[in-house]
C-alpha cells in the first residue's frame, strides 16, 4: 500500500470500530430493510469522511483505488458483514459499476453509473436460471429479440441478489440462438419498474427469505421492452463481459472472505483464552484448539499472498491471462473461510450456532461461497485441465464448454 493507501486503510479500521461494529448487531437481527434509515446515515458519515467508494475513480466521487490497493480495503470491510454496503463496493453493484464504467455509452453513465456512484440507486446481475445449470454459462433459456427500435425480453432467472429495490438489472440474454455458444448472449440494462417484470419472491436460504440488498430474487421478465440503445457493449459480448466482471469480482470476494475470516480468527482466539474448562483452565490450553488456531493462521496468511499475487497478476497481464490463477484462489479462499468458520464455531461450543456472534449467520450465508462465481468443481476441473494441457491432455469433444 501506498502512504495514501495504509492512512485511508487507518481510518476505515477506526470507523469500523466506533460505528459500524456497534450497529452491526442491531442491523443483522431484523430484515435488512427496517434498517435503510439508520444505514443511510452511516452511508452519509462513510462519505462526510471522505472514505466512500474506494474503488471508483475520483471523478465519480471515489478514492481511486487500483485493484491490489482495494483488495486490502475489501478484506478490512469483510470483517463486518455490512462494510462493503456502507462504503458503497457491495456486491453486485461494485460489478455493474465496473462493467458501466468500462463498456457503458455516455448516455448510460449518466443514467445508471453517476447515481450507482453515489449510492442513490441500487443495482442487480440477471444470469442464473433455474431450469439450466448456470455452470455452463454460454446455455439459457432468457432471450432478448429485436423490434423495431426495441428488445423485448422473456425468461425466469433466479437468485438474482439484492433484485428487491434495485433501481435496474443488467440481464443476460440470448440475442442470436444461432451464434457460436459464445457469442449468442449480450447483457442488457432494464430498468427494475420495466412494464412485465415480475419478482415472484425472495428465495429463502437456510431459513431466511432476507429482504433488500440482503437477498436473493426469482424474476420473471416477459414480454419486457427495452430501447436497443440498453445493450452493454455490442451484440454477442454478453459471455466476454461476463468473464471480465468475474475476474476483479473474484478478488473483491476472496478478499471479503478472508475479512470474514479475520474477525472469526479474533473471535475464536478471544474465547479460547476466555472460557474456562475448569477454574484457571482456559480452552486455549488444549491442543486441539491451539492446532485450529495454528492451522486457521498459516491458510489465511497463505491465502491472502495468494490472492494479491493474483490481483497483481490481474493488473500486469489481463484478467484473461490470468484466469488459471482466478480459478486457483476461488476455490481455495472459499474452503479456508468455511473451515475458519467452522473451528471458530466448535471453539464458541453452543454460543458459536447462536446469533449472539456473526459466526452462525456467516457459516449459513457463506456456505454459497463453493457455489456462486462458478462452483469448486468448475474451478478446480478447468485448473487441472489447463496443467494437464502441458502434459499432452488432449481437448475434451464435447458440445458445451
Ligand atoms: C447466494 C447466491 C447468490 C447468487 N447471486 C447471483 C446473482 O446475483 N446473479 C446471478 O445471475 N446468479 C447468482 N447466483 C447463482 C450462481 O451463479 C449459480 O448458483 C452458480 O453459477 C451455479 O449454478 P447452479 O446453481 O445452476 O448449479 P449447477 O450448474 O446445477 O451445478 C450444481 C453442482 O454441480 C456440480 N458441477 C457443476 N458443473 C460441474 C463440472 N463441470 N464438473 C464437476 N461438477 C460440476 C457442482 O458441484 C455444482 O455445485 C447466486 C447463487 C447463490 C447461491
Amino acid at each position: 500500500m501506498t502512504p495514501t493507501g495504509a492512512a485511508y486503510l487507518k481510518e476505515v479500521r477506526s470507523f469500523l470500530d466506533s460505528h459500524v461494529f456497534p450497529a452491526e448487531p442491531g442491523v443483522m437481527a431484523k430484515p435488512f430493510k427496517e434498517s435503510l434509515p439508520l444505514l443511510a446515515e452511516l452511508r452519509a458519515e462513510v462519505k462526510k469522511r471522505g472514505l466512500w467508494a474506494p474503488h471508483l475513480p475520483e471523478s465519480l466521487g471515489g478514492r481511486g483505488m487500483t485493484l491490489g490497493e482495494f483488495a486490502h480495503v475489501s478484506a478490512l470491510l469483510g470483517e463486518s458483514p455490512i462494510g462493503h454496503y456502507l462504503f458503497n463496493c457491495q456486491a453486485p453493484d461494485i460489478g455493474n459499476s465496473e462493467l458501466l464504467h468500462d463498456h457503458g455509452t455516455a448516455e448510460q453513465k449518466a443514467t445508471w453509473l453517476e447515481p450507482l456512484a453515489r449510492g442513490d440507486i441500487r443495482s442487480c446481475f440477471s444470469m442464473t436460471e433455474p431450469e439450466f445449470a448456470g455452470s455452463n454459462p454460454v446455455w439459457m433459456g432468457t432471450t432478448a429479440v429485436r423490434d423495431g427500435d426495441d428488445y423485448v425480453i422473456n425468461g425466469h432467472k433466479w437468485f438474482i441478489s439484492s433484485a428487491e429495490g434495485s433501481a435496474f438489472t443488467i440481464v443476460m440474454a440470448v440475442t442470436d440462438p444461432n451464434a457460436a455458444p459464445h457469442k449468442r448472449a449480450s447483457q442488457i440494462i432494464v430498468p427494475m419498474t420495466a412494464p412485465g417484470i415480475t419478482l415472484v419472491r425472495n428465495i429463502s436460504t437456510f431459513g431466511h427469505a432476507g429482504s433488500d440488498w440482503m437477498s436473493h430474487a426469482e424474476l420473471r421478465y416477459e414480454n419486457v421492452r427495452v430501447p436497443v440503445t440498453n445493450i452493454l457493449g455490442h451484440e454477442g459480448d454478453g459471455f466476454m463481459l461476463a468473464q471480465e466482471r468475474l475476474g476483479p469480482g473474484r478478488i473483491h470476494h476472496c478478499m471479503r472472505w478472508l475479512g470474514i475470516c479475520e474477525r472469526a480468527f479474533r473471535l475464536m482466539c478471544q474465547r479460547a483464552v476466555s472460557r474456562e474448562l475448569s477454574p484457571g483452565e482456559p480452552l486455549g490450553n488444549q491442543q486441539a484448539v491451539q492446532f485450529w488456531i495454528a492451522e486457521s493462521r498459516a491458510e489465511m496468511d497463505a491465502a491472502r499472498l495468494l490472492v494479491l499475487d493474483t490481483a497483481a497478476q490481474i493488473e500486469s497481464r489481463g484478467a484473461h491471462e490470468a484466469r488459471e490463477r482466478i480459478s486457483l484462489i476461488k476455490f481455495h479462499v472459499a474452503g479456508v473461510l468455511q473451515r475458519v468458520l467452522d473451528r471458530a464455531i466448535q471453539v464458541h461450543g453452543a454460543l458459536g450456532v447462536t446469533d449472539d456472534t456473526p459466526l452462525a449467520g456467516w457459516y449459513a450465508h457463506e456456505r454459497a461461497a463453493r457455489i456462486y462465481d462458478g462452483p469448486d468443481e468448475v474451478h478446480k476441473a478447468s485448473v487441472a485441465r489447463r496443467i494437464l494441457k502441458e502434459y499432452g491432455l488432449p481437448s475434451r469433444k464435447r458440445g458445451k464448454e
